[in-house]
């Protein structure tokens, strides 16, 4: 099971490391925190593994305001989120981009959290498979199922809103993902220490990336050890 904290823009580096002071988890799970640019940096002397938000795909170059996979190796983190469904839709972020983000990285050795998911719209209009087969091709297309690459399947009407999807419906959008392509597939959408075991329990689930719930030590440390078998 990998359980990956997505911080959004929240924690400073000084709030970062005090979260680390009072965090534990077991040891049979991967945790995976994902903080703002600025705490990498502290993070990563933690010891933890360490995943930015958020990555270019050119080693350098003038793209003012974005971070290069280059870059993130030589601070020592292991890996980025792309396509998290807040990078589409406040910024603009295309399938080509986010399939290009993939690629960079991983090629850089860097892991990979490549977010796909519905809008409320879509799944109503019956669309869920095709917005699903459209997002996930392009990285496929791109990284192939490439072995540190780990999907996450975030429907956005669960994001933040404490709408979660049913374990059911989690199921079947993860086993037609797999379908596509043979990767890890996370669960995303308002998971919370009291949801995540059921969720974790299914079948083609295979962790989860938590956004509010992992800015608590106790509260994420509860969902690590919902996944953990021990
Ligand atoms: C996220 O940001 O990826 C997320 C799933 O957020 P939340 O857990 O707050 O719904």
């Amino acid at each position: 099971m990998l359980i990956a904290g997505n911080w959004k823009m929240f924690k400073g580096p000084a709030e970062a490391r005090t979260f680390f002071d009072g965090f534990e988890a077991p040891a049979d799970v991967d945790v995976v925190f994902c903080p703002p640019y600025v705490s990498l940096g502290s993070a990563v002397e933690t010891g933890q593994t360490i995943y930015a938000q958020n990555v270019h795909w050119e080693p350098t170059g003038p793209y003012t305001g974005e971070i290069s996979p280059q870059m993130l190796v030589e601070l020592g983190v292991q890996g980025a989120l792309v396509g998290h469904s807040e990078r589409r839709q406040l910024f603009g972020e295309t399938d080509e981009m986010v399939a290009r983000r993939a690629r960079a990285a991983l090629e850089a050795g860097l892991g990979v959290i490549a977010c796909v998911g519905e809008t409320l719209e879509q799944r109503e209009s019956g669309d869920t498979e095709l917005v699903l087969k459209i997002q996930v091709e392009a990285i496929s297309f791109a990284a192939g199922a490439h072995e540190r690459l780990v999907i996450a399947y975030e429907p956005v009407w669960a994001i933040g809103t404490g709408k979660t999807a049913t374990p059911e419906m989690a199921e079947e959008a993860h086993a037609f993902i797999k379908g596509l392509l043979d990767r890890p597939v996370l669960y995303g959408g308002s998971v919370k220490p009291e949801n995540a075991a059921e969720l974790m329990s299914q079948t083609s689930v295979d962790g989860a990336l938590v956004g509010g719930a992992s800015l608590d030590p106790d509260s994420f440390a509860a969902i690590c050890w919902a996944a953990s078998t021990s």
